[in-house]
């Protein structure tokens, strides 16, 4: 893994390069992934640089717990009525290829399982 906790997600937070940001408050950003792999394809992050969900610490509870709550909210924004899937991808195994803890929301689509 990344030992920086400096990653493009950072530049997203601080305006730095552009996105598709769709909500934020003090704790959380959500904006659109530059790579859909759904008809919806939202990014939600903590404004901490949290490297990956296993880098997390029993401090975080209250955070992580807003992270889901923001992704229910998002995603009832973007009218996934019909459901939706949250996934984090942490560690090379995991697939994480950005070290800044991440929620994708997925939806738009019947999901498949098991994922690739
Ligand atoms: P991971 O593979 O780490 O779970 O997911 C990283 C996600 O970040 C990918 O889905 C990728 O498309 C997205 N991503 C990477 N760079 C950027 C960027 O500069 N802007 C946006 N909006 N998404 C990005």
């Amino acid at each position: 893994m990344s030992e920086t906790t400096e990653t493009i997600f950072s530049k997203i937070i601080r305006r730095e390069i552009p996105a598709d940001i769709i909500y934020e408050d003090d704790l959380a950003l959500a904006f659109r992934d530059i790579n859909s792999q759904a008809p919806v394809h939202i990014l939600v992050i903590p404004k901490k640089p949290i490297p990956r969900l296993a880098d997390a610490e029993s401090g975080d509870d209250a955070l992580l717990g807003h992270l889901l709550l923001t992704a229910k909210r998002v995603a009832e924004q973007a009218g996934l009525a019909n459901g939706y899937r949250v996934v984090i991808n942490t560690g090379s195994d995991g697939g994480q290829t950005v070290y800044h803890l991440h929620l994708h929301i997925l939806g738009g689509r019947q999901m498949a399982w098991p994922p690739g």
